[in-house]
């Protein structure tokens, strides 16, 4: 299937390779992550300039070859998100997000969903870099297993359907668990339950703000789930 392949893309890692070569991971829309290699990049009159670093989205033109690896032929810049590498902890946060995507999925799992999450996510983090920080992390975390098809419960006792008396998260359950049900589970309190539900419902750019002990918990809650469904192991969010 070898041709030329017209795709939006966004940078979640840039690594040298060889003497002037840069070795990528892009996430897509209709492709998802892919791999692709970017030649003569690090000389001074490369046409592709200082695009292909994380956090830039893009119109490239990839070639496909007979190999998984692309070649990045042409790249134009839709957003560089110049103002968030400004700020340390924007940039944290950003690069954060780029690494989550970049763990949850291989190569060739495309969720269109996720690209504009992400989109979104640097975005955000670009217009108001005082967005960045451990609320917004996690609620960008939830919303990427929400939109991979992982959400967890959090209505009722992801066990029985109880409704009331939810007390504890288990990951292997898939969410939420009653009082009755929490063998094996961790202590979820209100807070961190707010704050998941709130986080789960609103738009990124309002993602409410929680104590520390609170956000703990919801943090322990998406990694139990993100752990059980993709076996996937996120860097924490501190
Ligand atoms: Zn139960």
């Amino acid at each position: 299937m070898a041709g030329s392949l017209k795709t939006e893309g966004i940078v979640l890692r840039s690594m040298r390779y060889g003497e002037a070569d840069r070795s990528l991971h892009l996430y897509t829309p209709q492709r998802g992550r892919v791999s692709a290699i970017a030649k003569g990049v690090r000389r001074a009159k490369s046409r592709f300039g200082g695009r292909l670093e994380p956090f830039f989205r893009l119109s490239l033109v990839l070639y496909e070859g007979r190999s998984d690896l692309l070649t990045v032929t042409s790249a134009e810049t839709i957003a560089g998100h110049r103002r968030l590498r400004e700020d340390g902890a924007s940039l944290e946060t950003a690069a954060r997000a780029c690494d989550a995507v970049g763990r949850l999925f291989d190569d060739g799992d495309p969720h269109e969903g996720v690209y504009h999450l992400l989109a979104n996510e640097l975005s955000l983090l670009d217009a108001d870099p005082a967005k960045a920080g451990r609320a917004n992390a996690l609620a960008f975390r939830l919303k990427l297993l929400l939109a991979a098809g992982f959400a967890p419960q959090l209505s009722a006792c992801a066990s029985c359907g109880e409704r009331e008396h939810l007390a504890g998260f288990s990951g292997a359950a898939g969410g939420v668990v009653c009082s009755a049900c929490e063998a094996g589970a961790f202590d979820l309190g209100q807070g961190a339950h707010d704050f998941l539900f709130g986080a789960r419902g609103r738009p990124l750019a309002e993602t409410p703000q929680a104590e520390p002990r609170a956000l703990a918990q919801a943090e322990r809650a998406i990694n139990a789930t993100v752990e059980h469904h993709a076996h996937v192991r996120w860097r924490s969010v501190a």
